[in-house]
């Protein structure tokens, strides 16, 4: 398929469902002509996303990989050096914490809720980038997670993910610096609020969505489609130097200061 993307290949981590913005992220770059690998978390979610990965064409693949697990990371990283021998692109779209630590006072949260929240929604990018790094190294490959602006600003209940996403930030940094050498870029979109199985766990998420509406520079909330083309963006060449950065697809949310 002809685009900026074509030739190119690479995973994507986090498809839940057709909401997720995983998804949109690979209907993206399948559209400008990357092939597109997809995983899932466990077996609950494999026949969705085998589906969904069929509407990307007949051949797309698709692995396990529970990022609790290291040996499911290492093995991702198996199939794709022998699937695709080298690696393109790299979209980590997952996240994690507990519901009950996504509502109420801070101070509340659980020590367990912390430990997992930081390993499935912090390390797992750190871990994923080692274990992909000798795929992606020499090919000016592209590193793209998902944050969102209560890592740097509190958002009323969105408490621990906060935290986690002040962490994955910095490690998109750090990452920046470590792949550099080897051409490869790191960086994150930080998502305006968008109606999806994570976003529902949030408390009074609703409520985040009308405050952007009322108050956004453009009026109104985006939608995953328009966080899927600046993936397909930041994976292709047009961004070949910019690495180590936050980009906000947030209608302009962020300039706000009430
Ligand atoms: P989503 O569709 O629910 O995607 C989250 C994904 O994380 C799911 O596929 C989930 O799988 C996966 N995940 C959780 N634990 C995992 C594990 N141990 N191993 C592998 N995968 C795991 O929600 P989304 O909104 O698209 O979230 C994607 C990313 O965007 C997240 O980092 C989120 O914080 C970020 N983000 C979202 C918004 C928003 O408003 N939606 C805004 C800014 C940033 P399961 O469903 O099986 O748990």
């Amino acid at each position: 398929m002809a685009g900026p993307m074509a030739g190119k290949c690479g995973v994507v981590v986090g498809v839940a469902n057709k909401r997720s913005l995983a998804w949109a992220a690979a209907k993206s770059l399948a559209a400008q002509g990357a092939r597109v690998a997809l995983t899932y978390q466990g077996e609950r979610l494999r026949e969705g996303v085998e589906k969904l990965a069929g509407e990307l064409g007949p051949k797309t693949l698709t692995f396990p990989c529970d990022v609790i697990h290291l040996r499911q990371m290492d093995r991702l990283a198996e199939s794709l050096k022998r699937e695709f021998g080298g690696l393109d692109f790299l979209v980590h779209s997952i996240a994690f914490a507990p519901t009950e630590d996504l509502k109420g006072r801070f101070r509340q949260i659980s020590r367990k809720g912390f430990h997992r929240a930081m390993d499935v929604s912090v390390y797992s990018l750190v871990a994923l980038a080692h274990r992909l790094s000798p795929l992606m190294a020499g090919r000016e490959a592209s590193v793209v997670t998902l944050t969102y602006v209560g890592a740097t600003r509190v958002i009323p209940n969105y408490n621990l993910m906060g935290v986690a996403k002040a962490a994955l930030e910095s490690s998109v940094r750090y990452l920046a610096y470590d792949l550099g050498e080897e051409g490869t870029r790191v960086n994150a979109i930080s998502a305006g609020p968008v109606r999806t199985l994570s976003a529902s766990a949030v408390g009074d998420f609703v409520k985040i969505l009308d405050h952007v509406e009322q108050t956004a520079p453009l009026r109104r909330n985006i939608e995953a489609g328009d966080v899927g083309n600046v993936v397909a963006f930041l994976c292709s060449p047009a961004s070949r130097n910019i690495t180590g950065d936050v980009l906000f697809v947030d209608s302009g949310s962020h300039a706000m200061g009430v």
